[in-house]
């Protein structure tokens, strides 16, 4: 908040300027929440055109009384010290999503909305114990969890919270996870950071909307830091194997130390937080190793290669090969692309944008702007989208999209494609997709299609026919010569967890019970037969059109410390979903795939399996999930 001294005149220049920078929509939405003055929000309805684009539709006139009365209120705050109301009834919530949407929003975002409106965002996140359990209780349910990335970092702040010992075991030796392991020319998030970042832990300081990768690092070795993890932390440790010892109802964990050296500990629960894109998959072309320069995964980035004047091939155009290939170009002599099946590319504003000071300003002093921004955030790249990605059965062309939104989708990118590419007919007719937008991943236009126009930059589309030492040879029987190759082939996700094994129940191996590539899990958490064990952005839990992971992992977390719950409160020693429960929703999330735009047969995509079943993501809405993991039915798991 603005210091007492807010009356002088270089403190309300500081604010004037900070409120005009600020996005006029969320402040509106900020001074509803602040006075309970609904009149605003009927002035602002005439102008709504979505949840992030109706800003410039606003009038300067109504913006600048949306400002001066906001300056007044936050003046008047803090000249009296009071503290700004938390909460508005439902009703006004509902009218507020609406308008910060642009849409009518369900009232199941109320107690979703309400949440993240509380002042303490951790502690509302945390357990809550019915009876606090002794400390020979806590100290008998020690944790063991693999991986210190995102979500390795939370289930620790969690447990920590919540007073259970535990311990993280990390083979790198960082902590950051995807972040740290990727460093790949480019590489970004392309989930808008206000909403990628833990709800409890704000960075108001987020230098981009889209923050590239040492940013990102740093966020979460700050958070580390913040709460203290790192005395629970043992870099440079890498599980291999868990087994369930039934008789003592513990986990006995075998891990590997950077110097080959065997660890073993013992858990009684155990927490996979491995994340899914972080195993490297080359591609099954001939002749690979016979490729003369360097050659290397996105994923594992040689930093001393210097690629400047030099004549690199690139093959796959997912999400990483799009943010390498750009920050390439202008480099190299000569960048060739082989692309084997194009994406749906969208345009945003604000995808190269540096977040200005007064923004920041905003973020961080004017009350509820930050979450207000959050929802319509969220909104604009999660649950908003998601009527794009359901089947219409009475739609007329079902090869080229789903419904009469996602068809309009398609026609936005298409232009945007086209706006692009006008003077390039043979690359537009090489990247525009035939099946149904959002069927692969969604990119964000990284200057992707201006690349593609640069004299020293081929798009291949010929499909290859081998590695040859000299480059790639494409089958019309095109060399194209190369000295080095990058592959941005993407990752092995179909063996979730590999290459651990994890033994449950009478010793069998979770991958088994999967098959080679079918994972499965109840909420994407837990498996039958596999007791005291939870897996973090699990089965059916990535997401595909948007949205972002960690509020996925923090709903899975909630629901991992209520299952500890019920295990401590009730004192049993092991806790497991039952398997009827397990099928029964596994067969939810197949019915709803199958209605949903990533089982289209147009594509391929690494979410579905080759029997077409989707493993990877989820089919819900951020919501559902948030109210699937936000309570706790005992009758669901089976206590011993
Ligand atoms: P990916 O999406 O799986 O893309 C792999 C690319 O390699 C595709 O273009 C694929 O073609 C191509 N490919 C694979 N094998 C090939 C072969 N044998 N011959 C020719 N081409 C081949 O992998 P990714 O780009 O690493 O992205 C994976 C996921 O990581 C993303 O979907 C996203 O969830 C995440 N990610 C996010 C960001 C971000 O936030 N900005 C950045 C990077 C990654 P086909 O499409 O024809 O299979």
């Amino acid at each position: 908040m603005l210091d007492s001294g807010a009356e002088t005149s270089a403190d309300a220049a500081l604010l004037r300027r900070a409120l005009e920078a600020a996005d006029p929509a969320t402040l509106l939405l900020s001074l509803v929440q602040l006075t309970g003055e609904k009149h605003w929000l009927e002035a602002a309805k005439p102008f709504i055109r979505g949840p992030m684009n109706y800003q410039e539709f606003m009038p300067e006139p109504l913006r600048a009384r949306v400002r001066d009365r906001l300056a007044e209120v936050l003046a008047e705050i803090s000249r009296s010290g009071r503290t700004p109301p938390r909460q508005a009834d439902d009703s006004l919530l509902r009218e507020m999503m609406a308008v910060a949407t642009g849409e009518t929003v369900s009232d199941d975002y109320i107690a979703m909305m309400r949440e993240d409106l509380t002042d303490d965002n951790l502690a509302s996140r945390s357990l809550k114990w019915r009876k606090t359990p002794g400390p020979d209780a806590l100290q008998a349910t020690q944790v063991v969890i693999i991986g210190a990335g995102m979500s390795g970092l939370y289930a620790g702040i969690q447990l920590q919270q919540a007073g259970i010992p535990f311990v993280i075991l990390e083979k790198n030796d960082a902590v950051g996870g995807t972040w740290y392991e990727n460093i790949y020319p480019g590489c970004g998030v392309d989930t808008p950071n206000h909403f990628y970042s833990y709800a409890f832990e704000p960075n108001h300081e987020w230098s981009h909307f889209f923050a590239k990768r040492d940013e990102l690092w740093n966020y979460f070795e700050r958070v580390a830091d913040k709460y203290d993890l790192r005395k629970h932390i043992r870099l440079g440790t890498e599980v291999v194997e868990a087994r369930y010892d039934e008789a003592g109802a513990v986990w006995r964990i075998t891990a590997q130390g950077q110097d080959g050296t065997d660890q073993q500990l013992t858990a009684r629960v155990l927490v996979s937080a491995v994340g899914v894109l972080n195993r490297p998959k080359l591609p099954d072309i001939a002749g690979l190793d016979s490729f003369a320069g360097p050659a290397f995964h996105t994923a594992q980035w040689d930093r001393d290669f210097d690629w400047r004047g030099k004549r690199v091939a690139m093959i796959g155009t997912g999400a990483s090969g799009h943010q390498v290939g750009p920050s390439l170009a202008p480099d190299v002599e000569r960048l060739t692309i082989f692309q084997r099946s194009p994406h749906w590319v969208v345009p945003n504003p604000n995808y190269h944008e540096g977040v200005n000071e007064g923004k920041k300003w905003a973020l961080a002093n004017v009350p509820f702007y930050l979450r207000w921004y959050r929802f319509q955030l969220f909104w604009g790249f999660a649950d908003g989208l998601h009527a794009a990605l359901t089947v219409d059965p009475d739609w007329p062309h079902p090869e080229r999209s789903l419904n009469a939104i996602n068809e309009k989708h398609r026609h936005f990118m298409t232009r945007h494609m086209r706006a692009e590419l006008e003077d390039r007919p043979d690359l537009l007719q090489k990247v525009v997709p035939d099946y149904p937008a959002y069927g692969k991943r969604i990119l964000i236009d990284n200057y992707w299609f201006r690349m593609l126009k640069r004299d020293n930059v081929d798009l291949v589309t010929d499909p290859i026919d081998r590695i040859v030492p000299e480059g790639v040879r494409t089958r019309d029987g095109n060399i194209w010569p190369a000295d080095a190759l990058v592959f941005a082939t993407g990752f092995m996700v179909s063996k979730m967890l590999h290459p651990m094994k994890i033994r449950g129940r009478k010793g069998r191996e979770l991958h088994d019970v999967w098959g080679p590539d079918d994972a499965k899990a109840y909420l994407g958490l837990t498996v039958p037969g596999f007791p005291n064990f939870f897996m973090l952005t699990g089965p059916n839990t990535g997401l595909a059109h948007g949205g972002n992971q960690i509020f996925m992992t923090e709903c899975g977390v909630r629901h991992m410390m209520l299952a500890l719950r019920e295990l401590l409160e009730g004192g049993h020693r092991s806790i497991e979903c039952k398997p009827e429960i397990y099928e029964a929703y596994n067969r939810k999330v197949d019915a709803m795939h199958a209605r949903m735009v990533w089982t289209h047969p147009g594509m391929t995509n690494w979410y579905r399996n080759p029997h077409g079943r989707v493993f990877a993501i989820t089919p819900w809405r951020l919501v559902e999930y948030w109210k699937m993991t936000a309570g706790f039915d005992k009758a669901e798991y089976e206590m011993r």
